[in-house]
């Protein structure tokens, strides 16, 4: 961008400057040859006007002072009608006789040595010229001689002398500069009088300006200015042949400069607003570029993030599922275990139950052995007609054994998982029955206070029967060690809730040992005659149902266990 602005700022610069020199050279070659045309038609007619005069048909006359007395002002007419400056007439010594000034010979500045070249040349038959150098104070001159003759033979001069005075005034309605230089070099005529005179090496520091290019730039000092202003110039001349002098005209190229200088500030601000502007797209796009790159980077990251996070899913998924299907597997490991566990408490109940049972079974046996026994007499002495209450007795008795046996049987059975609707009062039957020979044997009195209505919930009866047979197992077994031993079983129904109870008028449980007692294997009975198993397995059970189980000791003595299960309805549950 720098060499851009500096080659469009060279070529801004470089292009105005060419343009204004080139009109400026224009207008000062214009200029240039009227001003030439003016000097060169001064002298042109003034270089008749001597030999003109010296033909005239009285010039010889005036040779003779008597003529010259009578006939005073012919020159100073003869001036007057050309406009020479002065017109001279000598003898042939070059003495002059008569002036066109004054009328009396001066012998002064139209004297012989003043003007000896044009006097000479004259003199020789020639039309004599030459130059009177001008000073500061006064314009240079210019004399035309030309031979007069008397009877064919030379007899003196005649000298018109041309003041270039004209031609400077002229010169001086143009600003620039114009000389005239003579073929060595003397300021011969200028616009500007102090130069006259001069060589133009003074002007310029020493240059002939006939060294300089014709056309082109100089470094000029002007005459009277200080050394270090020097002002640039065009150049321009113009020779004029017939007399062997140039005219050069010097053009201030100064405005032109500062034109250019102007131009190339304006091209370097209109490069400088370009390069802004361009600078901003290309920032822009860059910033836009970033944020691209930015984006593509971030939504990368989040591709390989979601990517790994999406495999530490997955992997974390197989764990899970792992994991899963090892909870599934430890948990059918643990109701396995549970079913056995509760099995093994069901035995162990049963194993307490056993001599009950036995004895249960013993009397009607015992009963059935006499009865038979007493039938087969009376049979055998034909009284059948009495045999048969006895047989009717042993048929009641082996269907309440069959009874027993069958729930026994049932009781024995594996329970279920199954969650079905439970009729409260059929499980609280086929559990007395269960208990029936322990109760009778511990001589416990029993009470039950059941609802006129069946209170049905969901549940499984086996595993019912088991938590009402374990609690009032429990319960006979603590009452059994007081003198008038007495349990009571009720069963209510308290909004949606039933609630079963079972309380005895036993020791009841020791403050320290309430925690425990539903812990599996907790007891505090003697070794073989309890497992720990009963409230465990109890409490377990009833919370697979929804409901709760709580031991308190009551305020009269005793414990109390109360079972609570939410209500389902009336619909029975045949068997599980
Ligand atoms: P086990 O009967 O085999 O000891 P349980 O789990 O049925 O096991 O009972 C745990 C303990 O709870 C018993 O050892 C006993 O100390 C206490 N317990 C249970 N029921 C009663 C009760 N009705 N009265 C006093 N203590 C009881």
């Amino acid at each position: 961008m720098v060499f851009a602005t500096v080659a469009i700022m060279w070529l801004t610069g470089h292009t105005s400057l060419r343009i204004s020199l080139a009109e400026l050279q224009t207008r000062a070659e214009a200029n240039l040859a009227v001003q030439s045309a003016v000097l060169e038609r001064l002298l042109d007619k003034f270089r008749l006007l001597s030999p003109l005069l010296a033909r005239g048909r009285d010039s010889g006359r005036f040779l003779s002072v008597e003529d010259l007395a009578s006939q005073p002002s012919v020159a100073s007419v003869a001036a007057g009608m050309s406009g020479a400056e002065e017109i001279w007439l000598m003898d042939a010594e070059g003495k002059v006789l008569l002036s066109s000034r004054d009328g009396v010979p001066t012998g002064m500045i139209g004297g012989r040595e003043a003007i000896s070249i044009a006097f000479e040349q004259a003199r020789q038959g020639q039309l004599g010229r030459q130059l009177v150098p001008g000073s500061p104070e006064g314009p240079a001159n210019y004399v035309f001689a030309s031979p007069l003759r008397r009877d064919g033979a030379p007899a003196g001069v005649l000298a018109v002398r041309v003041s270039l005075a004209d031609v400077e005034q002229a010169w001086a309605l143009s600003k620039d500069p114009i000389v005239a230089l003579d073929s060595r070099g003397h300021i011969v005529v200028t616009n500007i009088p102090a130069w006259r005179g001069r060589f133009l090496d003074q002007v310029n520091r020493g240059r002939n300006i006939a060294d300089l290019p014709l056309s082109g730039r100089l470094q000029v000092l002007l005459p009277g200015t200080a050394p270090d202003a020097q002002n640039y110039f065009m150049q321009l001349t113009q020779e004029l042949p017939v007399l062997g002098w140039d005219v050069h005209t010097l053009v201030d190229i100064g405005d032109a400069r500062q034109r250019a200088g102007r131009a190339m500030l304006l091209a370097l601000l209109v490069c400088v607003i370009g390069a802004g502007c361009i600078w901003l797209l290309v920032a822009r796009r860059e910033a836009h570029a970033h944020q691209d790159r930015r984006n593509r980077a971030s939504a990368l990251r989040l591709e390989r993030r979601v990517r790994s996070r999406t495999a530490e899913l997955r992997k974390a998924n197989v764990l899970l599922e792992q994991e899963v299907r090892e909870r599934e597997q430890a948990e059918a490991n643990l109701r396995l275990t549970q079913a056995e566990l509760v099995q093994a408490a069901k035995l162990a109940t049963l194993g307490r139950m056993s001599a009950a049972l036995s004895h249960e079974y013993n009397q009607p046996l015992a009963a059935i052995r006499s009865d038979a026994e007493v039938a087969g007499m009376l049979i055998e002495r034909g009284r059948a007609n009495e045999a048969q209450a006895n047989l009717t007795r042993i048929g009641g008795m082996v269907g309440r054994m069959a009874e027993i046996a069958k729930t026994l049987k049932g009781f024995t059975r594996k329970s279920g998982t199954d969650i079905k609707p439970v009729s409260l009062r059929q499980v609280i039957d086929e559990a007395m029955l269960l208990l029936q020979p322990q109760i009778k044997q511990s001589q416990v009195s029993l009470d039950l206070e059941l609802p006129d209505e069946d209170i049905i919930v969901k549940g499984g009866r086996i595993r019912l029967e088991q938590v009402i047979i374990n609690l009032l197992a429990n319960a006979i077994d603590a009452a059994a060690a007081k003198p008038l031993p007495h349990v009571r079983l009720t069963l209510r129904r308290d909004d949606n809730e039933a609630v079963l109870s079972v309380r005895d008028n036993g020791p009841g449980i020791d403050a320290e040992v309430m925690p425990q007692i539903f812990d599996p294997f907790f007891t505090t009975k003697d070794v073989g005659a309890g497992l720990g198993l009963g409230l465990s397995i109890a409490y377990k059970i009833v919370h697979d149902f929804s409901g709760s189980l709580k031991a308190e000791n009551a305020a009269e003595g005793g414990a109390e266990f109360t079972m609570r299960l939410p209500v389902e309805g009336t619909r029975m549950q045949a068997a599980e």
